[in-house]
């Protein structure tokens, strides 16, 4: 029996390369708040990205909690219902009323085109996602934003490094939102950032995610407890030594599935890379009604084998019980949401899949 093959694994360099970091961290004993793991990782990030500010948080969920929170956000958002349930949580948490809008069958992205009409007197900002890290149209999307004074947050937890024409994804907006968490291309385990235009808007989010303190005696806002430990910060150190290595490899098994399933009927690969090369997080698939199996069937197969495929996204953010009941969140209201949760298969992707696994994968694809 071959051993189980996960959508994803993460990378975990040599325990021997993260050793010296701990004996600094034992031998200063600055275990957190902003030491020096902490600045040095914020610093390398910046350039790494391409960014001129950002604040690291402990987890992706408390920065768009945050980041929500430092731009004041009220009333209603307008978000995708296709995301991981943290997008559309961390408005709950901010008693914020998501307003659901369909997203482009193409991209998988929220639908630019469908905004205006969900927005209300009560509209504040939008909250797209970039999915798989694939952009948004950015462009549309902060046009509408500019004509109705809308804040932008990008849920920017997929797109770790990727660019556009003009640069790092990140820069769009007014925040966008990272995830180190264990899944994801970039992880430091658990952890995020939020990415700021400004020197002045990242010291607000330093004390919003450090209880509102700005000085020793002075607590301004209802903060959190958002801040990335040293352990965190250092292993993140020791991650931006490998990520290149990692999204190379990344990029060659995307290639080889593209290239492997292309003709496969009812299978359609999303995303062209000439249109977006994106950063090969995900591999996910369109199960068409031609393929002869289903994509809960393809799943289930896939399973038999020991191949633990992911549909992402399923269920729609829209169905869970705290959101059903709102009118946005109606399957009419999500047409195209609603089919791409029923037909996305995400495959296994992460550098350490051998040839010959990827090879049993595209083989049990392809036989129908
Ligand atoms: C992973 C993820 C999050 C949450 O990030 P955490 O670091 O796990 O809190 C939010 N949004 C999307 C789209 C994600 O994939």
């Amino acid at each position: 029996m071959n051993e189980p093959i996960y959508v994803a694994q993460p990378h975990l360099p040599p325990l021997a390369e993260f050793l010296p970091y701990l004996e600094e961290i034992w031998s200063t004993k600055v275990l957190t708040n902003g030491g020096p793991f902490h600045q040095q990782f914020e610093h390398a990030l910046c350039e790494y990205l391409g960014v001129k500010h950002l604040a690291l948080c402990t987890n992706g969920t408390i920065g768009l909690v945050t980041a929500l929170q430092a731009l004041r956000i009220k009333g209603e958002v307008i978000t995708t219902p296709y995301s991981f349930v943290a997008t559309a949580h961390s408005l709950l948490w901010n008693s914020i009323n998501p307003v659901f809008v369909d997203i482009d069958p193409k991209s998988l992205n929220l639908d630019p085109s469908k905004i205006e009409a969900a927005i209300t007197p009560q509209t504040t900002a939008i909250l797209p996602v970039h999915c798989y890290g694939h952009p948004c149209d950015t462009d549309a999307i902060q046009r509408i934003a500019d004509d109705y004074n809308l804040k932008v947050i990008y849920d920017a937890a997929h797109a770790f490094g990727v660019q556009d024409a003009g640069g790092s994804v990140l820069r769009h907006g007014d925040l966008s939102v990272l995830s180190f968490h264990a899944t994801k291309t970039f992880h430091t385990f658990e952890g995020g950032a939020i990415i700021c235009p400004d020197a002045r808007t990242k010291q607000h989010i330093d004390h919003l995610k450090n209880f509102g303190f700005v000085n020793e005696t002075t607590v301004v806002a209802p903060g959190i407890n958002g801040k990335m430990s040293e352990i965190n910060a250092a292993f993140g150190m020791l991650q931006l030594r490998h990520i290149d290595a990692t999204l190379v490899q990344r990029r060659r098994i995307d290639a080889t599935y593209r290239s492997r399933l292309s003709d496969v009927a009812g299978i359609r690969c999303l995303h062209d890379p000439g249109e977006s090369p994106g950063n090969h997080s995900y591999f996910p698939v369109l199960v068409e009604a031609d393929y002869g199996l289903s994509r809960d069937g393809l799943y289930q197969k896939l399973k038999d084998h020991g191949i633990y495929a992911r549909r992402y996204f399923y269920p729609l953010i829209a169905n869970f019980p705290m959101y059903r009941g709102m009118p946005s969140a109606h399957p009419n209201n999500l047409p195209e949401a609603t089919m791409a949760a029923q037909k996305t298969l995400c495959l296994p992707i992460y550098p350490a899949l051998s040839d010959a696994d990827l090879e049993r994968i595209i083989a049990l694809v392809r036989a129908r």
